[in-house]
């Protein structure tokens, strides 16, 4: 029963009324000219067309069937090449890459719409398109320009696909400790030799050909995270001429047998030699790879805004059609031996969780996008530099905290559904088992989390934050007095307030206990995420309100949106206590425990 449908209306809403993104393009050389609104359009309704009628079909069923490895060969599940071809015909895996290339060229605000429906579709799908786009970009950033050339066209087209080749059997978030090797031959290619596991999309049946993106060590490399070099390693070898020619030393040893995503082929893949070319400079390949990982981490964030986007229109659904028990002020339902679960209260509170996660994570990720527009295609430097910062700060929140909540949406699905949620022919089940490997890959949350406090925030005294306080500062001083939303903007006001001081509490803390960091940093990351919510749920709720008061034909749609920012004020946004009530009680909590006594209970 699980089905998608691409929520345009609410798309057009963030996209165009809340940030008014045509007007940054307009101003933005490069993008002025090909993404006028119409185009705009024209890309998003037929970016809905193609995920929900080719792709979001086969989730159910390619979850059953999963992927298969025999020989080395893997072979996707059944629908997933002539789908794959449909999706690069249309032009969607370069939707957002370099038109030099062939790429479409579009801004990331769009992109990330696309990425979205895509994975609101199906998750394991939407991963091969997103990792092509990532090494596209990485190689569009760091490659030489025979590289470039010799591959982004295929990759942008569609018929070559990308792979990223980070993960080693004892080297996971440590990359530092990689054992992959890359030995320079006389005509400037490497030989590149080791094991890489985890590897998404690392062999499939979707292309002709597979280019992964793979770190290893050369001969003679410094230790640790400065002795890392990229390199472009192709399935197949490419002739002068463009063609395909032998294939290259490569291969896919086995697949994983995982919770969730089946559909998805992660493999073990196996360097004996294979053929190189060094991307970028000899130990710059972690810088090199981040280009593609910073992509990759705002791709994950939106599948967690796609896991709750699409748990949601179910659950909404079912709890419409839903019969049990009577409402407790009267029937609702007359005509029928029930009323929809709809009515109840605590059904409300999980599809109003879900909703304010959804919308507001939405908001997040087009405000995320708004500043890679800047960042790629700005011309003032100044303003290239704060949407750069704002960048570097909000990527690990749109990570990490839109795939928690995402995963907590799912979970709200299966619980509207009842015991029905548990089965697998609801599809909601899956919703879960999909889901939650987004907290895990591209940095786990509690990676990002560090990365948060402790990198962007405490390395740069705050700058990093206050790149967004103080946006958040000026919507309340612009509202202050506004009486239509002064139910959110003094709640902002004082969080905004409380998200410097806190920083500070824990910043003095960690003068004295580098502990405190790491103990503060998911709790942290958390807070931070619920602040951004606040500040999204209150520009939107500042919209809908202007639109009521000036009548719209579209009453109920902006009643929605003020009651759901409401709901977030009251009801979500009080999380924050508790993260502050953790993240004040200090490390010691923690780190006093004796490491031997976690294993005295058994
Ligand atoms: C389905 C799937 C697809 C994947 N796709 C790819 C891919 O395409 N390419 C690729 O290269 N990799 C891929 N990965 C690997 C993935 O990125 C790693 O699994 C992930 O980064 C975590 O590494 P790990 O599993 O080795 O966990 P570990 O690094 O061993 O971490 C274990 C736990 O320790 C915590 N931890 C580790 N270090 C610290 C620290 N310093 N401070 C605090 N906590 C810490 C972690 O947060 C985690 O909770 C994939 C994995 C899966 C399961």
């Amino acid at each position: 029963m699980a089905d998608y449908k691409a929520p345009l209306r609410d798309m057009r809403f963030v996209l165009n009324e809340v940030f008014d993104v045509a007007s940054l393009w307009a101003q933005l050389p490069g993008l002025a000219e090909v993404a006028d609104a119409e185009t705009v359009e024209a890309i998003l309704e037929e970016a809905g067309k193609v995920t929900s009628r080719s792709i979001a079909p086969l989730n159910r069923a390619s979850d059953e069937e999963g992927c298969h490895w025999k020989d080395t060969v893997v072979t996707t599940p059944t629908g997933f090449p002539q789908a794959y071809q449909t999706y690069a015909e249309g032009g969607w895996v370069g939707v957002g890459g370099d038109p030099q290339y062939g790429g479409m060229g579009m801004p990331k605000a769009v992109s990330a719409q696309v990425e979205e429906m895509v994975n609101s579709s199906s998750l394991a799908f939407g991963l091969y398109p997103m990792l092509t786009a990532g090494a596209c970009l990485s190689l569009n950033a760091h490659a030489s320009e025979e590289l470039k050339a010799t591959y982004l066209p295929n990759m942008y087209a569609g018929t070559w696909a990308g792979s990223m080749c980070l993960t080693e059997a004892h080297a996971g978030t440590d990359l530092g400790i990689i054992r992959t090797r890359a030995e320079p031959q006389a005509d400037g290619s490497y030989k590149v030799t080791g094991t890489k596991i985890f590897i998404t999309g690392g062999e499939h049946d979707l292309t002709e050909n597979i280019i992964h993106l793979v770190l290893a060590k050369l001969p003679d490399a410094p230790a640790g995270p400065k002795g890392i070099s990229l390199f472009l390693v192709p399935k197949f070898m490419v002739n002068a001429d463009g063609s395909l020619g032998e294939r290259n030393s490569v291969s896919c040893g086995s697949i994983e047998h995982k919770m969730g995503i089946q559909a998805s082929a992660t493999c073990v893949m196996n360097f004996d030699a294979a053929v190189g070319y060094l991307v970028g400079e000899p130990n710059k390949g972690l810088a090199a790879m981040f280009t593609m990982m910073n992509y990759e981490r705002l791709g994950v964030g939106i599948q967690g805004l796609a896991s709750a986007e699409r748990s949601y229109q179910n659950a909404v659904e079912y709890a419409r059609d839903r019969l049990q028990s009577r409402s407790p002020t009267g029937l609702k339902a007359k005509d029928k031996v029930a009323d929809p679960i709809i009515v109840h209260p605590d059904v409300r509170r999980m599809l109003l969780t879900m909703k304010a996660f959804a919308e507001g994570n939405r908001a997040m990720v087009y405000f995320t996008a708004k500043q890679v527009d800047i960042v790629k295609y700005g011309t003032d430097e100044e303003a290239k530099k704060k949407a750069d910062a704002l960048l570097a700060f909000m990527t690990p929140i749109a990570k990490a905290f839109m795939t928690e909540v995402g995963f907590e949406a799912a979970n709200h699905g299966v619980q509207i559904y009842g015991g029905h949620g548990f089965i697998a022919e609801w599809g909601m089940e899956q919703n879960v088992r999909d889901s939650r490997i987004s907290m895990l890959y591209e940095g786990t949350t509690g990676i990002q989390a560090l990365d948060l406090l402790g990198r962007k925030v405490l390395m740069t005294q705050g700058e990093a934050l206050k790149s967004f306080t103080k946006i958040v500062h000026k919507f309340c001083q612009a509202n202050e007095g506004n009486e239509a939303v002064n139910e959110f903007v003094t709640p902002l006001a004082q969080l905004n307030k409380e998200w410097g001081e806190l920083t500070m509490k824990i910043g003095m803390a960690a003068m004295k206990d580098r502990e405190e960091v790491g103990a503060a940093s998911v709790d942290y990351l958390m807070y931070s995420g619920y602040a951004c919510l606040a500040y999204f749920w209150a520009e939107m709720a500042r919209l809908a309100a202007e639109k009521l008061a000036a009548g719209t034909s579209e009453e109920a749609f902006y009643t929605a949106k003020l009651q759901t920012a409401r709901f977030y004020f009251q009801r979500i946004l009080p999380r924050t206590r508790t993260h502050v009530a953790a993240i004040l009680s200090g490390a010691s909590n923690l780190m006093d425990m004796n490491e031997e006594h976690f294993g005295l209970s058994y």
